[in-house]
């Protein structure tokens, strides 16, 4: 029987794809193979154009998608491997596949989900948001090329890019403050230039990108703009701003369960073509492959990304403005006197806010490991935790944890100080449960201080 099904793939096909758009065939995952891409209807709203993604159902009728669980694939003649291998056939020409290394239904129908989400024309879904960052710099970059990166990232991308990358391709890159744009501009090298690189919301400092005026320069330098929006989806589409790749650790917001490791690229088809070419493609060859059954758990989650999203934003700007009332130094984008609140007003999403990221600065690292250890250990307000977009508030100093990795003189200039806690706002429980659980932490802490005013020095509790 699942030769009959392999074989009969225009059948399947139209049992599969109830809801194909016009659009349908080019939007795909893989793309076209001619390179060009063909006119896609896009949607303003991620979430208005996630809804509009083709539906998958499953191979019984079922309301969710089947997952395929096979690493390799039949066919009825022998000759539709010759086909296959030349690209004759494919995912999109007669809905058939090789091997799941280079391309698997199900993850296929998730890049299918992401590319929507963030507007553009294919998306390919990775093992981990680094190695989605790492393909993507292999691929457009090469040896001895040059990029050009924003100062404040997250630890892992700068590690690659000021040590990994240098030492295994003599890959160059010139950290800048993207905010200058002379400054970026300046840094820019045309003809050597392949990738300028920023976060759409930088981690763990929340400076907003530019992304229109990053996209201008990296074009009039004949380079691409990259972008992580791991911080931002639905709350900002780098790629609807003239972003030309968008990359995500699938990990955090997009998961939401803090249970898995996973990550995308989201751009033209001819990119995701070229990265899973038998010969040169970065993911063809390094292979960080999705599992299937990953894919479909996290597709299941896509759906009510724009309501958790809502929810995370609406917190953490609530909290953000209480913290302030109470004197605390907080750092949140969507408070009018955070630097680049008008920027990012300027080029969000209507409807999500300023999403869920908040950062408090304690001045100290004993203060802050203070202050979040009575918010987890005797409040329970939240917990000590790297990562972010879990529906429990997460809670870390940057300083000493996912920013260590940044010699301390990159620190400072990115802004980190080493009192900063990086707060990522859940939304489970009430939120005023929750904030009489915050007041409660940082008057204990107060009162501490004054009891043992010596005691600054002292006590450490960071798990890291
Ligand atoms: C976590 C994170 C990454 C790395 O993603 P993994 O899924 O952990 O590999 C990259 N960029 C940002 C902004 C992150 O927060």
């Amino acid at each position: 029987m699942a030769h009959v099904m392999a074989a009969s793939e225009l059948v399947t096909a139209t049992i599969k794809r109830p809801f194909q758009n016009d659009d349908d065939n080019s939007s795909n995952g893989n793309g076209n193979a001619d390179g060009k891409p063909k006119a896609r209807r896009r949607e303003a709203d991620p979430a208005a154009a996630l809804a509009a993604a083709r539906h998958e159902f499953g191979e019984h009728g079922g309301v969710n998608m089947s997952i395929e669980a096979s690493a390799t694939f039949t066919v009825m003649e022998p000759d539709t491997m010759r086909r296959l291998f030349s690209g004759e056939l494919g995912p999109e020409r007669g809905d058939l596949y090789i091997y799941s290394r280079h391309f698997n239904p199900t993850v296929l129908a998730l890049g299918r989900q992401m590319a929507a989400l963030e507007g553009t024309e294919a998306a390919y879904c990775t093992a981990s948001g680094m190695s989605a960052i790492s393909s993507v710099l292999m691929q457009l970059v090469g040896a001895g090329g040059h990029v050009v990166a924003s100062r404040c990232l997250y630890g892992g991308t700068h590690a690659l890019l000021s040590r990994f990358l240098p030492r295994a391709s003599g890959v160059r890159a010139t950290f800048v403050d993207a905010d200058d744009e002379a400054a970026v501009r300046a840094a820019v090298r045309p003809g050597e230039t392949r990738v300028v690189y920023v976060e759409t919301m930088s981690n763990p400092t929340l400076a907003v990108a530019d992304i229109p005026m990053l996209a201008r320069v990296a074009h009039d330098a004949g380079a691409k703009l990259v972008v992580d929006n791991t911080f931002t989806p639905m709350v900002v589409s780098p790629a609807r701003l003239g972003a030309d790749v968008v990359v995500h650790s699938v990990s955090k917001f997009i998961s939401g369960g803090a249970d898995i490791i996973a990550g995308a690229i989201c751009g033209p088809a001819s990119l995701v073509n070229a990265m899973m070419d038998l010969q040169e493609g970065a993911l063809m060859l390094l292979g960080p492959t999705m599992n299937a059954k990953v894919a479909f758990e996290l597709s299941e989650r896509l759906p009510h990304l724009p309501l958790r999203m809502q929810e995370h934003s609406r917190r953490a700007a609530e909290y953000a403005s209480r913290m302030r009332r109470l004197g605390l130094r907080v750092a949140y984008p969507g408070l009018p006197d955070h630097p680049h609140h008008a920027r990012l007003l300027a080029i969000a999403n209507p409807g999500y806010g300023a999403g869920g990221m908040l950062c408090v600065d304690m001045g100290t690292e004993d203060r802050a490991n203070r202050l979040m250890h009575h918010l987890q250990n005797t409040t329970r307000f939240g917990l000590m935790a790297v990562s972010l977009g879990y529906y429990e508030t997460l809670m870390s100093c940057s300083g000493s944890s996912t920013s260590s990795e940044m010699p301390p003189e990159d620190r400072a200039r990115a802004g980190i100080s080493p009192g900063l806690v990086r707060m990522s706002v859940g939304y489970n429980g009430t939120l005023e449960q929750r904030w009489a659980q915050f007041e409660r932490a940082l008057s204990l802490m107060q009162q501490q201080q004054q009891q043992h005013p010596d005691r600054d020095a002292a006590a450490k509790y960071c798990k890291v």
